[in-house]
This record gives C-alpha cells, sequence and structure tokens, in this order.
C-alpha cells in the first residue's frame, strides 16, 4: 500500500533531471496548499478538489520504473499538508527509491517527524521572501512563524537541502533580498538558490501579476534583468557567496 489514508496524488512526472540536483527522479504531485503566493508555479493544485491518481495508479506507475530514477520526489501544492505522506514515503522507500520532499515549511510538526524517521534523503525549501514578507505574500498571518521554525528543523536535522528563492520583484527588491540573505545566515542555513520568477507557456500570464498590498511593482523592478551581474555578488559578506547560486548553475 501506498498510504493507509491516501495521499491526494494530482500528477505524476516520469523522469526529470531538475527537481532534485544531480539525480534523475520522477515527480509525485500533491493537491492542496495552505498559502496564495502570487506567482504559485502550480496553482492548480492549491486546491485539495480535483483529479487524482488513486494508490494503484501510483504504485503501478513506480513499479514501471523502478529501473530509471534514482528516486521519488514529493512535490505539490505542500505535501506536507497530508498525513499520509509519511506512510508514503515509507512505501517509496521499500520500493528501493530514494525519496526527496519540496515544502515551504508550512508545516512544521510533520516535517520533523519525517525528519526524525528518516524519510527523505534531500528538500528542496522554499523561502519566500525576508519573514516580515511572508504574510503578505502567503496569505496567511501564522506563514512566517511556521516557515521560521520548519528551516531551523530543517538546518538541525542534518538532511541533505537546497533554499530556492523565487525572485517575485514585486516584493523581493534588493534590499529585501539582502535582508533575506541576512535573516539565513542567522539561521545557520546555506545553499540558496536564487530562482527567476518564470511565466509558464501551460499558464495563464503570470507576470505580471498585482503584487501583494503594500508593495508597488515599480517599472525597474519588473524589468530587472536576470543574471550574474545583478544577483551573483549581492550575498556576499552575508551568506557564504560559494553558499549562493542562480538557478542553472553547478554547485561548487
Ligand atoms: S507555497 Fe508553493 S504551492 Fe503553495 S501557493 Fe505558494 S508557490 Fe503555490
Amino acid at each position: 500500500m501506498l498510504a493507509t489514508r491516501e495521499l491526494p496524488v494530482a500528477g505524476l512526472t516520469p523522469l526529470t533531471a531538475v527537481d532534485w540536483p544531480e539525480q534523475l527522479a520522477a515527480v509525485v504531485f500533491t493537491r492542496g496548499c495552505p498559502w496564495r503566493c502570487p506567482y504559485c508555479h502550480n496553482p492548480d493544485l492549491q486546491k485539495i478538489e480535483g483529479r487524482r491518481y488513486d494508490r494503484k495508479r501510483v504504485l503501478g506507475f513506480l513499479n514501471m520504473r523502478r529501473r530509471l530514477p534514482d528516486g521519488v520526489v514529493f512535490s505539490g501544492g505542500e505535501p506536507c499538508m497530508h498525513a499520509a505522506l509519511e506512510d508514503a514515503l515509507a512505501a517509496v522507500r521499500a520500493l528501493g527509491f530514494g525519496t526527496a520532499l519540496h515544502t515551504g515549511g508550512a508545516y512544521p510538526r510533520r516535517l520533523a517527524a519525517i525528519l526524525d524517521a528518516g524519510l527523505v534523503d534531500w528538500v528542496g525549501f522554499d523561502v519566500k521572501a525576508p519573514w516580515a514578507d511572508y504574510a503578505a505574500i502567503t496569505g496567511r498571518q501564522d506563514a512566517s512563524a511556521r516557515a521560521r521554525r520548519s528551516l531551523d528543523i530543517l538546518v538541525a536535522s542534518g538532511v541533505d537541502y537546497e533554499i530556492r528563492t523565487t525572485v517575485y520583484t514585486p516584493v523581493l527588491t534588493d534590499e529585501r533580498l539582502a535582508a533575506l540573505a541576512s535573516e539565513l545566515a542567522r539561521s545557520g542555513a546555506n545553499n540558496l538558490v536564487l530562482q527567476p520568477c518564470l511565466d509558464r507557456p501551460d499558464h495563464p500570464p503570470t507576470i505580471p501579476r498585482p503584487p501583494p498590498p503594500g508593495f508597488r511593482s515599480s517599472p525597474t523592478a519588473s524589468r530587472q534583468p536576470w543574471g550574474p551581474s545583478r544577483y551573483g555578488h549581492r550575498f556576499s559578506g552575508v551568506l557564504r557567496p560559494e553558499a549562493i547560486r542562480l538557478r542553472g548553475q553547478k554547485a561548487p
């Protein structure tokens, strides 16, 4: 069984080289997320309702690909929303796969249980903004406290991780990016990867979108070029320069 209480699986990707660094992985996308980031890459998955793959189909899919991927990434949505995640991770491990998790940290207690139980080999952890801006981005007042707690748990766990920040320019001005880097440094976190806020051809336009209340979309912000000349050295002196990459750059 994949889970005793079924995980709401919305989609499966057979093989990807970008969702778990230096690993070929299948991806299981779960439904449901308590947050509402304006640049969400998977808005269809925010709500829990919708088409689902049943357990038998997910298991059959993974069984057929046993020799191909190195592991399975659980992504979303927010996979940690579901009590069934732990069972699902254990079942995938029992099939012989490595396991990875994408999370924004909305459920620190579940993340702690998963890490304590040794159920994941790697975590891709979204850090959205300086803590003070979390409510504006996610639409939830408690998001900052939850994400901070989760980050502390992850850093203390010793499990391999990558922190990823989508540079959403209406909020993440240069000053706020610098503040974010300082907060990460104080948390003892490293391995930050900055990624552009990209439009997706299969989605309605995501840029420009109205910025959250209290933020202004300045013409210069929306025209910020993406590249090392703009971001590459921004955090040196705050986080170790070798701890920061742009998406697409290789780890040192
Ligand atoms: S936390 Fe992730 S899945 Fe949830 S709304 Fe934000 S970007 Fe979308």
